[in-house]
């Protein structure tokens, strides 16, 4: 199974800071394969446009329209010089995206499935160089019917079809798709999610709806709504039994991308852990690389314990799950702080570590009045989800203020720093957790946190 973010690794952006010129883009789908962009590009872009690198050759005959003619624009290395545009002009240009598909393959980029040729808008928007983190990109798509668009980048308010982003956002702009998907709209609390289907699946489309819905009624019900206020999950029907592959990409939007074997059952769908651990993914701020272990510690925590609540996993499947992984993130010799030491120990379990710790110190200094999930509601509400980038310290400021604690601020500046034994056999003693000899879950009623074991899995 294969997780990952394509993520940036750069300075962090302001967060919340107003929107600059706006780019804009109009994009008609030809129905084959070949995009036709005209981009409206407002005064003060005088330079090098580009796409995701992978993606330049794609772009052909970028030309400048002036007086209802067109001026070929020129061509410098990997980019296109637009330094004559220094008082806003309209570009065209082309992009021949069934070719990229075949070519490059890779939902980073480009990748053609049944129906569906899969690429973010960093693939086809030519797109300043270097801009402010804040400058607005909108863009509108077409597509001759029975072709659809779909997006995860969220809609602006401004209505029409158009969807809006940030330049500092593009780099990780969402999943988006065109062709001959079946879509069905989602809702769940306090959100929509649209849900795109690609290839035939055995167990139906109504079955994975339901699925779908289910699962993410079970992260809106752990972060107490659903983190963002619209999402695109598209399942790509697969060779293999089940789900085999699923990853997240969410800036300036939520999208998640999975695929599921077309000869999944129900049975399969119920077992699965990859959605709901991708949907987590979207209840908390993006961070740089380096700090994947908040994301992905955060996902492999909160993704048993979510569905354990919604009556989706039963409770000795959640220690199951913990008992044997937790362990792969307790620090080797030297392995250093967790902003430091990537290997997929650390990451995904030495995360998942530093926030079942989190939740259990912050239980403790609150006599079970306050518990994580507290502390990520308010980060969610306050708009920390996935699709902006909050500095590490803002995101446990923020939590910690909804506990009236720092144990975050505290584990935070610890762990990221210098590797922490957290005394899991402790901690397992403390809950009453074990495993026998047998493989199989022990819980003991009578350890002293027991009424909190109870409390992490069960709906209040
Ligand atoms: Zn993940």
């Amino acid at each position: 199974m294969a997780c990952a973010h394509r993520r940036a690794g750069g300075p962090l952006p302001v967060v919340g800071s107003a929107p600059r010129a706006a780019l804009e883009y109009d994009v008609v789908h030809d129905g084959a394969g070949t995009l036709d962009v005209e981009a409206s590009i407002p005064p003060g872009f005088a330079r090098p446009f580009s796409v995701d690198g992978p993606a330049i050759p794609f772009v052909r005959d970028v030309a400048f329209v002036e007086d209802g003619r067109t001026r070929a624009a020129p061509r410098v290395g990997g980019a296109w010089d637009l330094s004559s545009c220094s008082a806003g002009c309209r570009v065209r240009y082309r992009v021949a995206l069934a070719e990229a598909c075949e070519t490059i393959g890779d939902i980073s980029t480009a990748q053609a499935f049944h129906g569906l040729q899969e690429a973010p808008p960093s693939t086809w928007l030519l797109a300043p160089t270097d801009a402010d983190e804040a400058t607005r990109i909108a863009f509108r798509v077409r597509t001759p019917p029975p072709l659809v668009f779909v997006t995860g980048v969220f809609r602006s308010p401004e209505g029409g079809g158009v969807h809006a982003l940030t330049w500092g956002d593009l780099q990780t702009s969402p999943y988006s798709g065109f062709g001959g998907v079946r879509t069905l709209e989602i809702p769940v609390p306090g959100a929509s999610i649209t849900l795109a289907l690609d290839g035939p699946f055995d167990v139906g489309d109504g079955a994975l709806a339901g699925w779908v819905k289910a699962n993410a009624e079970a992260v809106a019900g752990w972060f107490g709504r659903f983190p963002v206020p619209h999402a695109l999950v598209i399942l790509v029907s697969g060779g293999a039994a089940d789900i085999d592959f699923g990853k997240s990409l969410s800036g300036g939007g939520a999208s998640v991308f999975l695929r599921v074997g077309a000869r999944a059952g129900r049975q399969d769908l119920a077992r699965d852990w990859v959605l709901a651990h991708e949907l987590v993914h979207l209840g908390f701020p993006a961070q740089p690389r380096y700090r994947d272990w908040m994301e992905e510690g955060l996902a492999t925590y909160v993704e048993p314990l979510a569905r354990a609540k919604a009556g989706l996993l039963d409770d000795a499947a959640v220690w199951r799950g913990f008992l044997t992984g937790m362990h792969f993130g307790l620090p080797e010799r030297g392995d250093r702080g967790l902003d430091r030491t990537h290997t997929w120990g650390r990451v995904y379990w030495g995360g998942a570590l530093f926030w079942l710790v989190a939740d259990l110190e912050i239980r403790r200094r609150t006599a079970g009045a306050r518990s994580l999930r507290h502390a990520l509601a308010a980060i969610v509400a306050a708009g920390g989800n996935n699709a902006v980038r909050w500095a590490a310290p803002e995101a446990c400021r923020v939590g910690d203020a909804a506990t009236g604690t720092t144990v975050l601020a505290e584990m935070f500046q610890a762990w990221s720093e210098g590797p922490v034994d957290p005394q899991l056999d402790a901690v397992y003693m403390y809950l009453g957790v074990a495993l026998g000899d047998g493989g199989e879950v022990l819980l003991d009623d009578r350890a002293p946190g027991s009424a909190t074991r109870r409390t992490l899995t069960r709906a209040p």
